[in-house]
């Protein structure tokens, strides 16, 4: 080949065909495409030829609790208890309870007849805010939730983002108006798992430089670049000033605080607030395409990360679980952290951290356990 030629070659460029419906109600796909020349092929997914051990976990090593699930009355609990024994899951938790009679029919479905495996979160409706009676309202049905079983409080990602008060003002997560909330829930021994921010590329141009640019072509509305909202490291910082003010309570940060791209943030968060917890829920992706960073992160602070995966036993589609004991426990190298035809996040692999044993079984279960009691 001379040089010319050579130079003629057109290295790959990841091309999307996306899996929305488009008019006349065909569907597209979604996958990798790349093209060298005029040559192009579609559903690009190379399989290693490497020759390495590979350990599929079928159950885990010691039983798990998963502290970020999502669910709704559609589900059979029967199902569900079933899924979860032959997963080696012990207890989920709910974090979709809602407030109202959502609460109290998930609450009767799932937690009455199963109190020691299914434990429901409410959620607090925000759009109260302006209420004369937020306080008192809010502390007592707070109370009531907790007296009825709830364990804890989720917050969802839209405060900060999309929550407005009646003067069209984002509700902005260390609003002094929600202190009451936070208090109450330390109170009650509620923790609070929050979800604030997301991934840095969420906030990035949505380019060929963009490493989640397939996740974000499908989901246009988790992209925030050039929309009117506050940027992600001040997210955090009125997060981590919530967590600041209410020493007494007890916050988990969803997704690995959301900057599982950032461990050093994570880091920085945990030494400096002691009521600061996070689950690893949907960032498996994340933590195992930097497993040496990972493994030290979770080793350091073992006491303080608990196990979740954003899903739920028995979900039909993408049997997290399994991918996410592969990633703890074993020292597989170089597999796919999905199980999709395409990569749903970025286009990378992970590896295992094969965590010790001491460590694994607080990831597990005695984190969660302890924050949940009983
Ligand atoms: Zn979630």
């Amino acid at each position: 080949m001379n040089i010319k030629s050579f130079c003629c070659i057109i290295f790959g460029i990841t091309v999307l065909i996306i899996s929305l419906p488009v008019s006349g109600g065909e569907k597209r796909q979604a996958g990798n495409a790349v093209y060298v020349g005029k040559d192009m092929i579609r559903n690009y997914h190379p399989t290693p030829a490497l020759k390495i051990d590979t350990h599929p976990i079928e159950r885990p090593r010691f039983p798990v609790v998963d502290i970020h699930t999502h669910f709704g009355m559609d589900v059979d609990p029967g199902l569900l208890i079933k899924k979860m024994d032959e997963l080696g899951v012990k207890r989920i938790v709910n974090l979709s309870g809602g407030w109202g009679d959502k609460l109290s029919d998930l609450i009767e479905k799932f937690y009455r007849p199963h109190p020691d495996r299914i434990v429901i979160f409410c959620n607090i409706d925000f759009s109260q805010i302006d209420d004369p009676n937020f306080t008192k309202n809010v502390e007592t049905y707070m109370e009531e939730a907790h007296a009825l079983g709830v364990k804890g409080v989720k917050v969802f990602k839209k405060l900060g983002l999309t929550y407005r008060d009646k003067t069209d003002k984002l509700i902005s997560i260390d609003d002094i108006r929600l202190d009451p909330v936070w208090a109450a829930a330390g109170r009650l021994g509620m923790p609070v798992l929050i979800h604030s921010g997301d991934p840095v590329a969420f906030f990035t141009p949505v380019d060929k430089n963009n490493e989640r640019w397939m996740q974000l072509k499908r989901h246009p509305d988790w992209g925030y670049y050039g929309k009117d909202v506050p940027n992600r490291s001040e997210l955090l910082a009125q997060r981590n000033r919530v967590i600041a003010r209410h020493p007494k309570t007890k916050f988990i940060g969803a997704h690995v605080g959301c900057s599982a791209d950032d461990l050093k943030a994570v880091e920085n968060a945990l030494e400096k607030y002691p009521n600061l917890y996070v689950d690893i829920a949907g960032r498996v992706s994340e933590l195992g395409r930097v497993p040496y960073s990972s493994r030290r992160f979770l080793i350091r602070f073992q006491d303080r990360i608990l196990f979740g995966t954003d899903r739920y036993p028995g979900r039909p589609k993408q049997p997290r679980y399994k991918i996410y004991y592969r990633f703890l426990e074993t020292d597989d190298e170089y597999f796919d952290y999905y199980d999709h035809p395409f990569p749903p996040n970025g286009d990378w692999k992970i590896y295992g951290v094969f965590l010790p044993d001491d460590v694994l079984k607080k990831v597990y279960y005695l984190n969660a356990e302890t924050l949940l009691g009983g």
